[in-house]
C-alpha cells in the first residue's frame, strides 16, 4: 500500500514547511517536493493543500475499561480508541493495574486481554503498582524488558492505591537503575482522607465538596515530596495530571535545580474551573475528577508552564463515567462519585484553539506538547511523535482555519454528556492515518477494532 500526502504544510516539534510525504506500508519513506513524479504507482493520494500535516497525537494518560468505585469507566478499548482516532490521537498509553497479591505480569495479562482485538490505534501500558514487597522488585525490571517501562504510584486513595514512602523510594531506585520511569499521582491522600471524612460528618455531601476537600496545597505538598524522594533515589519522576499553580511552582523549583522532574497537565485544568461544581443540582458531579478543577486563576499559570517547558506534556486522564447510574452513585455522598471525565476525543482541537489560535504557544510547541514530548519521555521516539523517514506513518491532516462547536452529546465517546459542551474551537481533524492506513476520513471511521498494536516501549 503506497500513499502520497500531497502539498501539506508539515509541522513537527521543530520544523514547518510545505512538502509531500510518501508512505510505503506502515512507514514514511520519502519527504520532498513533487514526489508524484518519482513515486511510481500509488494506491492513494491525499490532497493536503492549505492543511497542516502533523504527527498523530499521543495521549499518555487514559483509563479504558478501568474498574473504579464499584463501576468501570464507560469506554472500553474499542470505543475509547475510536474516539481517540476521531480526535487525531493515534497512540494511547493506558494504565494496567496491579491489585494486592498479584504479580505485575498477572496484572499485565489482564490488560492485554482488555485491549487485544479491540484497540483501533496503537497502545502501550504503564503499570499501576499497589503491592511491592522486596521479592517483587525484580518484576519491575522484567516489565521494562517487555516494553512496559513506566509505573504509576499513588500518594492518594488510602486503602485502594496508596503506597508508603519506602515503597515509592524502592520502586524509584529499582526503576531508575533499569531506565524505567515512575509516574506519580501526587497528593497528600492521608490529609485529604481526614478532610473528606470531616466534610461528610458535617453533612457536606454535594459534588463541590470533592474539590473543597482537595486543596491545592495537598497537591503541591505531594509534588514536592515525590520530587524529593526521586532525588534521593537518583531517579527521574513524572508528575501526572498537574492541576494548579501551587504544584507547578514545585516542579519549576526542581527543574531550576536541574533535576529530572517532568509533569503533564490536561485540557480540563486549562479550560474548566471550580465554578462548574457550583452548577445547579447534581450537575457538578460531571466534573468530579482528581485532582479537582481549580480556581480559574490557575489556568494562565499552567499555560505559562507549558510555554516555558516546566510542563512538557498534555494528556487527558480520559476516564469517562456516565452521569446516569455511574456519577449518580454519589448523589448523597460526593466521595462515592466515580472520579474521572471524558477527554480523549477533543484534546488536539482544544489545545490548538487555546494554545495556537489564542497565541499562547507556537504551532511547533503544540505538536511537541500533544505528541513529540510524550514519545520521547515514554520511549516511543522516533518511531512515534514526529514525521520523518522511517517513522511510523501516524499522520493527522488538520484544518487550521475551520471552526467546530463541541456538541452536548459526545459523538464517539461512550458517555452521556460532554465536558466541553458548546465550546467553539478553531482547528478540525480532517484525515487520520495510523501506520499508513487511513482510519478516519470525511468524518467516517475507516479503521478496525483490533488493528491497534501493542507498543513495546524503550527505556528513558
Ligand atoms: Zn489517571
Amino acid at each position: 500500500m503506497k500513499t502520497l500526502i500531497r502539498n501539506g504544510h508539515i509541522v513537527t516539534a521543530v520544523d514547518s514547511y510545505n512538502a509531500d510525504i510518501l508512505i510505503d506500508g506502515s512507514t514514511v519513506v520519502l519527504i520532498g517536493k513533487d514526489l508524484e513524479k518519482i513515486a511510481g504507482a500509488l494506491d492513494k493520494t491525499i490532497n493536503a493543500t492549505d492543511k497542516l500535516v502533523i504527527p498523530g497525537g499521543i495521549d499518555p494518560h487514559t483509563h479504558m475499561d478501568l474498574p473504579f468505585g464499584g463501576t468501570s469507566s464507560s469506554d472500553d478499548f474499542e470505543t475509547g480508541t475510536r474516539a481517540a482516532a476521531f480526535g487525531g490521537t493515534t497512540t494511547i498509553i493506558d494504565f494496567a493495574v496491579q491489585y494486592h497479591g498479584q504479580s505485575l505480569n498477572q496484572a499485565l495479562d489482564v490488560w492485554f486481554a482488555k485491549a487485544e482485538g479491540k484497540a483501533a490505534v496503537d497502545y502501550g501500558f504503564h503499570m499501576i503498582v499497589t503491592d511491592l514487597p522486596d521479592q517483587r522488585l525484580p518484576e519491575l525490571k522484567g516489565l521494562i524488558d517487555q516494553g512496559v517501562s513506566s509505573f504509576k504510584l499513588f500518594m492518594a486513595y488510602p486503602g485502594v492505591f496508596l503506597v508508603d514512602h519506602g515503597t515509592i523510594f524502592k520502586a524509584m531506585t529499582s526503576a531508575g537503575e533499569s531506565g524505567g520511569l515512575i509516574c506519580m499521582h501526587a497528593e497528600n491522600g492521608i490529609v485529604i482522607d481526614v478532610l473528606v471524612k470531616r466534610a461528610l460528618a458535617e453533612g457536606r455531601t454535594a459534588p463541590k465538596y470533592h474539590a473543597l476537600t482537595r486543596p491545592t496545597r495537598a497537591e503541591a505538598e505531594g509534588v514536592h515530596r515525590a520530587i524529593a524522594i526521586a532525588e534521593m533515589a537518583n531517579s527521574p519522576v513524572y508528575i501526572v495530571h498537574l492541576s494548579c499553580y501551587d504544584a507547578l511552582k514545585e516542579v519549576q523549583a526542581a527543574r531550576d535545580l536541574g533535576l529530572p522532574a517532568y509533569a503533564e497537565t490536561c485540557p480540563q485544568y486549562l479550560f474548566l474551573d471550580y465554578s462548574y461544581y457550583e452548577r445547579d443540582g447534581f450537575e457538578g458531579a460531571k466534573y468530579v475528577m482528581t485532582p479537582p478543577l481549580r480556581d480559574k486563576s490557575n489556568q494562565e499559570q499552567l499555560w505559562n508552564g507549558l510555554r516555558g517547558n516546566d510542563l512538557q506534556v498534555i494528556s487527558t486522564d480520559h476516564c469517562p463515567f456516565c452521569f446516569k447510574e455511574q456519577k449518580e452513585l454519589g448523589r448523597n455522598d460526593f466521595s462515592k462519585i466515580p472520579n474521572g471525565g471524558p477527554g480523549v476525543e477533543h484534546r488536539m482541537s482544544l489545545i490548538y484553539e487555546g494554545g495556537v489560535v489564542q497565541k499562547r504557544i507556537s504551532v511547533n510547541r503544540f505538536v511537541e506538547l500533544t505528541s513529540t514530548a510524550a514519545a520521547k519521555i515514554f520511549g516511543l521516539f522516533p518511531r512515534k511523535g514526529t514525521i520523518a523517514v522511517s517513522s511510523d506513518a501516524d499522520s493527522v491532516i488538520f484544518r487550521p482555519n475551520r471552526d467546530q462547536t463541541i456538541s452536548a452529546q459526545p459523538d464517539h465517546i461512550r458517555v452521556d454528556y460532554s465536558a466541553y459542551e458548546g465550546r467553539k474551537v478553531r482547528g478540525v481533524v480532517d484525515t487520520v492515518l495510523s501506520r499508513g492506513a487511513v482510519i478516519v476520513e470525511d468524518g467516517v471511521f475507516k479503521g478496525k477494532a483490533g488493528d491497534g498494536q501493542f507498543l513495546r516501549r524503550g527505556t528513558v
